[in-house]
């Protein structure tokens, strides 16, 4: 297979996954449902069962104009998004590896990538991490990398450990390990200490098992990179919604007639906004480590 074709049968492979991927995010939260029970997906509106040419990624939703058409009712956009979004990484993720020679590394990859879009959109919506992603991936993670010791192949502990020669299985099961535990280390102290010094949970334990099982595929080098990329995403993220509560707040007092106190106001948006999930942030964090700057910190020594 060419290089080219393989680009296009990932990207949309992907397209097909991202459209499993909103299955299991949108059954998360229920019980009753599993991913393969019931079979088809119905119109949470008026229960009509999809027909297979009403589930087409992207194009179902772009012909539909984004409505259900038997009922007209709304079909978020949040759908054709994780779709788009999931085949753009699958095609990032081959393009990055080397093409299809690479196609070991291609799957770890692509896999460890759908596991983040699947926090990051159950934790938009639940504010929790679900542990078949984390705790699968602390598990799995270690033993896909000494299948495929590639996947460590710009990692700092892996990179010295190997010298001069490739990366071999030890290498990548050391690095692999190394980054588990300063993923998991690293959030645990923080929700520890913060807990001590605040009364309250600062840090949610899915996020310090996310951060332990993206460890495990890009080493303790890109923990730490990913770890700061979530927090400046975070803190600006964090920033724009206190932002947002604060017009909010002052655009109701006005309409009211009231002058609400500048302080008071900020000080209440400061409350409201704070609450944001940090699972996306972090998620965005090990993506950009695992596909970029896994090799920063051998760049930086
Ligand atoms: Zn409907």
């Amino acid at each position: 297979m060419t290089d080219q074709l393989f680009y296009v049968w990932i990207t949309l492979t992907g397209l097909f996954v991202g459209s499993f991927l909103n299955v299991v995010i949108y059954r998360y939260p229920y019980e009753e449902v599993t991913v393969s029970n019931p079979r088809r997906s119905r119109c949470p509106k008026c229960q009509h069962q999809l027909a297979w040419y009403e589930n087409v990624p992207l194009v179902s939703w772009t012909l539909q104009r984004g409505r259900c058409r038997h009922c007209a009712a709304p079909v978020p956009w949040r759908y054709p998004l994780v779709e788009g979004l999931t085949a753009g990484l699958w095609l990032l993720a081959a393009v990055h590896a080397g093409g299809v020679a690479h196609w070991p590394l291609v799957l770890v990859h692509v896999l460890v990538l759908s596991g983040l879009v699947v926090a990051t959109f159950v934790d938009i919506d639940c504010l929790e991490i679900p542990d078949s992603v984390s705790i699968g991936g602390m598990v799995v993670g270690p033993l896909l990398c000494l299948a495929v010791p590639e996947v460590h192949r710009d990692s700092w502990v892996a990179r010295e450990l190997a010298g001069a020669g490739p990366v071999g299985p030890m290498h990548a099961l050391t690095a692999s390990l190394a980054g588990l535990a300063v993923g998991w280390g690293v959030l645990f102290v923080i929700g520890w200490l913060g807990a001590r010094a605040f009364g309250k949970e600062a840090m949610g334990f899915g996020d310090v098992k996310l951060l332990g099982a993206g460890g495990a595929f890009v080493g303790p080098g890109g923990v730490v990179l990913a770890l700061m990329a979530a927090s400046v995403l975070a803190s600006i993220a964090g920033l724009l919604n206190m932002a947002r509560f604060y017009a909010l707040i002052r655009g109701r007092a006005r309409r009211r007639g009231v002058a609400k106190p500048l302080g008071k106001a900020l000080a209440r948006a400061r409350a409201l906004g704070r609450y944001i999930p940090f699972g996306p942030y972090l998620a965005v964090g090990i993506g950009i480590a695992l596909l970029y700057w896994n090799d920063v910190a051998s760049r930086l020594l």
